[in-house]
């Protein structure tokens, strides 16, 4: 037997492995596993050459608990280590990458990410020793056992092993009972392992049967073990050895929780200037909620790494499912370097190129079907527009608008189809849309009465992207300044100002009729200063418009909407809804209730002695008697009533009151 010091210079490294990896200690096995599964795929390799003779056997890695001895194997049938490899490979090489990288982290643990290969020595996190035997595939090689108690001493025997391959074998430290579970170790290989290339077997295959769990067994009796992963998963095969079928099997396999399909996939497979494969899936999206509950994975040659991805794809792309396979990923390094990393910056580049371009195929393949999965999917596109300049170029020309009609166009379609009826005076195209076609029911008929269309922006993200269209569309290249577009939800104004043209109504009012309709209407509505607040304008809107209708100002409601999801719009967002009440001064009603009486017939009026002393009338009263508005405040009522109805807004008491008097009237 000889006894040693492991070659590295700080004796206190263990505690500093145990206290770093604390948050992580799990990925020990994944560590030791990945070593065993090298080991086999190494000896798979010498083997291809002819360097390891004979039949290779067995290649399965097991991994097995004795709950007695509280300690945890993981057996491989690889290439083994002979006792002067053990000590270059374990005594000395592994262990200096792990002290360059606790110098390196001394003062910053929780900048650290849990998985950065710390390998064979993040065994000792849970275990206070850990022993290997290994046989060495080389002819004549003795085995050897290896042992060592969680300091840097560590004692190396020659020993006598039947097997090729390497055990090693944890002695669980007693807080880290857990891992002498059955179901914990299962689920951690679940975790990890679930593709990798080489079998891991974890006792038995067991089935109900009559209400019990019995264990498998094949042809011939023999009890079959439970083998934990699918060695060879969808992404490491060829886009033309797979069906669309095996790709929706693939999923479920990855979320085996998942119970709707995906909507489509990307295969990715590049080899230069980095390696990666991975298929990425568009799942449905209906809202931000389901959204995070599966996320795309990482692997390193199908070993799992971690699910948190942000770094490493765009963060619109996390919206996405599946899995992406790089080994030139850096994992051993903190967050923020990872984003400035030049390739993890040439790996988003490639993955947001190839689905917008997946994207752009698959609309110009069948237009008709892509529509369909539109709703599935456009939060993904909207949000991917708005945080990426270079998706944003790629992606409008697939990204839809969906009109009432229910039509789905690119927006530079849609501009072409509106442009000759919606172009305003000046030169501006106006959208017209409605983010909810039921309440908003009146003024979109109003607006098809003028041969406009309306789209329906009901997305959490439309309001950003009408604001990201409009701003585009400032921009103006050398040669032509473009058009300036413009959204404006169908009941901020008028249809008549909404979009204005030349030939606009005529108004014959005076501006002291204007003001005796204002004052009227004015002090009878409905008022909550601090929530809501209504004005009251005169306007010479259709004759068939309603005689009274509210608008609500786009720039206001849109700041609002905006405040409610970023910070620093706060302001916007306290501030009470403010609503316009249009008084038609085109129409009948407001008409018969306006006298045809001039300026200076007021004037006049005003101006009379008073018949009796003390009894001269205000210019108000008189504007009400002439204007034949006093006494009439219950019809008012009534029409401002009808105003809040057609949008909505008349709810509870007021509601009541409302039928009340309806019926009273009539
Ligand atoms: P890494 O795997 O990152 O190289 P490790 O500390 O996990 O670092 O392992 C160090 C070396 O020890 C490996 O590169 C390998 O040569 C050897 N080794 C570890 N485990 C095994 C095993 N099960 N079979 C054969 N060789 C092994």
């Amino acid at each position: 037997m000889s006894k040693g010091n492991i070659g590295v210079t700080s004796d206190n490294i263990f505690p500093v492995i145990k206290k770093f990896l604390y948050s992580d200690h799990e990925i020990f096995l994944r560590e030791l596993i990945s070593n065993a599964v090298d080991a086999t795929q190494k000896l798979k390799t010498l083997s291809s050459v002819g360097e390891a003779k004979g039949d290779l056997g067995d290649l399965r890695v097991r991994v097995s608990l004795d709950k007695a001895k509280k300690t945890l194997t993981v057996s491989d049938h690889g290439i083994g280590m002979t006792a002067e490899e053990v000590d270059r490979y374990i005594n000395q090489i592994a262990f200096s990458g792990a002290e360059e990288f606790v110098n390196q982290y001394k003062d910053k643990a929780e900048a650290i990410i849990g998985h950065f290969g710390l390998g064979f020595y993040s065994s000792f996190m849970v275990a206070d020793k850990v022993e290997i035997f290994s046989q060495s595939y080389q002819e004549d090689a003795k085995a050897v056992h290896w042992s060592c108690e969680g300091s840097p001493e560590y004692t190396m025997e020659e020993t006598i092993k039947a097997e090729r391959g390497t055990d090693v074998v944890l002695h669980l430290n007693e807080e880290f009972s857990q891992y002498l579970e059955d179901a914990t170790i299962e689920g951690l290989l679940k975790k990890y392992c679930k593709f990798l290339p080489v079998e891991i077997a974890f006792g038995k295959k067991k089935e109900w049967k009559d209400g019990k769990q019995v264990v498998v067994c094949d042809q011939d009796g023999n009890e079959e073990e439970n083998i934990i992963n699918n060695t060879e998963p969808a992404w490491t095969k060829k886009p033309s050895e797979l069906k669309d079928e095996d790709y929706d099997k693939f999923y479920h396999e990855l979320y085996p929780m998942q119970m709707d399909e995906p909507l489509f996939h990307i295969h990715l497979n590049v080899d230069y200037p980095f390696h990666l494969t991975g298929i990425l899936y568009f799942p449905k999206i209906k809202s931000n909620l389901d959204v995070k509950r599966n996320k795309i994975q990482l692997y390193c040659n199908q070993v799992y790494v971690t699910d948190e991805v942000e770094n490493i794809v765009p963060e619109y792309l996390t919206l996405l499912h599946g899995v992406i396979d790089s080994p030139d990923i850096p994992l051993n390094v903190s967050r923020s370097y990872l984003q400035s990393d030049n390739n993890v910056k040439k790996i988003s580049g490639y993955i947001t190129k190839k689905v917008a371009d997946k994207l752009a195929e698959l609309y110009k393949a069948d237009k008709e079907d892509f529509a369909k999965k539109w709703d599935d999917i456009k939060m993904f596109i909207q949000f991917g527009m708005l945080t990426d300049e270079k998706f944003y170029e790629k992606a409008k020309g697939f990204a839809l608008l969906k009109n009432i009609a229910g039509e789905y166009m690119p927006l530079g379609e849609y501009e072409a189809k509106v442009k000759d009826a919606q172009t305003d005076k000046d030169g501006n195209l106006v959208l017209l849309y409605t983010n909810d076609p039921d309440a908003h029911y009146t003024y979109i008929e109003r607006a098809k009465q003028k041969g406009y269309d309306v789209l329906v922006m009901d997305g959490e993200l439309d309001v950003h992207c009408m604001s990201q269209a409009e701003q585009k569309s400032q921009t103006t290249n050398d040669q032509q300044p473009t058009t300036s577009l413009r959204f404006v939800r169908v009941d901020s104004d008028t249809i008549e100002n909404l979009i204005r043209k030349e030939e606009a109504e005529k108004d014959t009012y005076t501006d002291e009729q204007k003001e005796g309709l204002r004052k009227a209407f004015e002090g009878l509505l409905p008022s909550d200063a601090d929530k809501l607040r209504y004005y009251v304008s005169c306007e010479a809107a259709a004759k068939d418009a309603l005689p009274v209708f509210l608008t609500q100002n786009e720039f206001m409601r849109r700041m609002k909407e905006m405040a409610a999801h970023q910070q620093g719009m706060a302001f916007y967002g306290q501030m009470p809804d403010q609503y316009n009440l249009v008084v038609n001064t085109n129409h009948p009603l407001i008409q018969e209730l306006v006298g045809k009486e001039t300026a200076e017939q007021i004037q006049e009026e005003v101006e009379k002695p008073a018949e009796k002393e003390g009894d001269a009338p205000t210019k108000e009263t008189v504007i009400k008697t002439v204007y034949k508005l006093d006494g009439e405040d219950e019809r008012l009522k009534q029409l401002i009533d009808i105003a809040l109805l057609a949008s909505g807004q008349l709810k509870g008491e007021a509601l009541a009151r409302f039928v009340n008097r309806s019926v009273e009237l009539l």
